[in-house]
């Protein structure tokens, strides 16, 4: 990672849409979507760094930085060893971090930062009753569990929503993430794409 990636940031509370947008955009040739919760739950559950995540998550709780920012940065080096990432022409669309400003100190150096999208859901119940009807089918414990979900959403607030502050007010769009996906993802590429143009290569020529 030496040059800095091309980077688009999906960030908003749990449960806002961030996966449900950032797993579209992933199928647009050029583009890459990485998200933290699916690394982590990647894990051995039996591993030890597996089981370490569980602790965490299963209270609705953030993994400790260090950790979170070592295995992210193998987690990319990976996908470029593997040419699942081309950094010198995909877009990296991050889900899941920075989460603290911490985090977002941290990881400062290796990304370029094009655009923050910020999804927007002023209806705190609306997120929690979306993370309950997930739980149904994704075979996520911290979607399973009302006060879990709740202790998130309060973390995000705590902990998560000062990574705005971060970055320059410029570089931030607010997307209502209520509505049909189609819509939400319409006003999301509105965002990212005059933002990337010029900026990663396209895949067709
Ligand atoms: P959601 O946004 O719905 O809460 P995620 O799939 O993004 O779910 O994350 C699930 C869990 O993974 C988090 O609650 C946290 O424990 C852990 N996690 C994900 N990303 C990070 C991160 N950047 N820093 C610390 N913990 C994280």
């Amino acid at each position: 990672m030496s040059t800095p990636l091309k980077t688009v940031l999906l960030f908003g509370q749990p449960g806002v849409g961030k996966g449900t947008q950032g797993a579209i955009l992933g199928t647009i040739p050029g583009f890459v979507h990485l998200a933290t919760g699916d690394m982590f739950r990647g894990l051995d559950r039996e591993s030890e760094l597996g089981q370490k995540f569980l602790s965490y998550s299963t209270q609705g709780l953030l993994v400790p930085d260090d950790l979170t920012v070592r295995l992210w940065r193998q987690y990319v080096q990976g996908l470029i060893d593997t040419n699942q990432y081309r950094p010198d022409t995909d877009l990296l669309v991050l889900d899941g971090i920075p989460r603290s400003a911490a985090q977002a100190g941290m990881i400062d150096e290796y990304i370029d930062v094009l655009r923050v999208v910020h999804l927007v859901c002023l209806d705190t119940d609306a997120l929690v009753t979306r993370m309950k009807k997930r739980a149904e089918h994704s075979n996520r414990p911290d979607d399973a569990d009302e006060a879990v979900i709740r202790r998130r959403l309060q973390v995000y607030h705590e902990e998560t929503a000062r990574v705005l502050e971060f970055y320059d007010a410029s570089l931030i769009s607010e997307v209502d993430a209520v509505g049909l996906p189609g819509e939400i993802l319409m006003n999301v590429l509105n965002e990212i794409i005059p933002a990337a143009r010029g900026k990663i290569g396209n895949p067709f020529g």
